[in-house]
């Protein structure tokens, strides 16, 4: 078991990702905390985990604020004892979201509130729990968005993915000494909800696919397999990367027909 007695807090933990996460890591033998905006969502994730056999709590909250975000840290270790992962994970991709000149304001305010104030507020208080706890991992879910852009435009979310990639690697450099190591996953287009609600017409699903080497959506699981090894002591010597899990798509010029 790669994550025995080990306390990992996962942001989003209710859907795609961060349940298929939350799922493996209790698997590999950690204590999860299992945090969600969604209370339903949330508590599925602990419902499942604890008829596995694994151990897991849940609590409430919205990453976008401080509040709460210092509630999750504290819950975890009264919980649990210690925190040595911390996964946030938590985003959304707002319907409304456009190119500059057609996205709202509001639109763009609520993006970086969750996806980058979200990891900023998780980073705030569970960086001096990772530290009580001797060091740890932490893991920020970006996106490949971070590194290329695309015609398709989504210009809030993409911003903030980028926010998210640059302020990974510059927590990393600062905590290198710590014994904290702080990747961001970039994952590549997925079937889970986030994607398929924004891409909602078949035409809309093959306008992306045609940019995908292996010609498909990756899965929820393939993240969690990345975000264990990352959050493991295999990955003891990774600091500050942009761990790209993308199906090719960074490193493709044409694909494949
Ligand atoms: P999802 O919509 O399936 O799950 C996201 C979860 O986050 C939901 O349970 C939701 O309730 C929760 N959440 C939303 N706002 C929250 C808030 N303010 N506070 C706490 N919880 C909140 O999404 P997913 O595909 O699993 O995405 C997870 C992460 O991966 C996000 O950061 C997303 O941007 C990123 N990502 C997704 C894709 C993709 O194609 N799906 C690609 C690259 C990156």
């Amino acid at each position: 078991m790669r994550l025995q007695n080990k306390v990992a807090l996962i942001t989003g933990a209710g859907n795609g990702i961060g349940r298929a996460t939350a799922l493996l890591f209790a698997r590999e033998g950690a204590a999860v905390i299992a945090v969600d905006i969604d209370e339903n969502a949330g508590r599925a994730t602990v419902a499942d985990i604890q008829s596995q056999g694994g151990r897991a709590d849940f609590y409430r909250a919205d990453v976008a604020k401080d509040a709460d975000c210092a509630g999750m840290v504290d819950f975890a270790e009264k919980t649990f004892g210690a925190l040595h992962v911390l996964f946030n994970n938590a985003g959304i991709m707002h319907a409304a979201d456009d190119d500059a000149v057609a996205t709202e304001e509001a639109v763009f305010d609520i993006t970086m509130a969750i996806n980058v104030k979200g990891v900023f507020l998780g980073c705030k208080y569970g960086i001096p729990a990772l530290r009580r706890a001797g060091g740890g991992s932490v893991i920020n879910t970006a996106s490949f968005v971070a590194l290329l852009g695309a015609a398709t435009p989504q210009i809030a979310y993409t911003a903030s993915k980028g926010a998210v990639l640059a302020m990974s690697r510059e927590l990393a450099i600062i905590h290198a000494r710590e014994n904290i190591r702080v990747n961001a996953l970039c994952p590549g287009p997925l079937r889970t909800d986030l994607l398929m609600k924004f891409l909602n017409t078949e035409e809309k699903k093959q306008r992306r696919l045609v940019h995908i080497p292996m010609g498909r959506f990756g899965e929820a699981d393939e993240m969690a397999k990345a975000a264990l090894f990352l959050a493991s002591d295999d990955s003891s010597y990774t600091t500050g990367t942009e761990f790209v899990v993308d199906g090719g798509i960074t490193a493709a010029y044409v694909t494949p027909e």
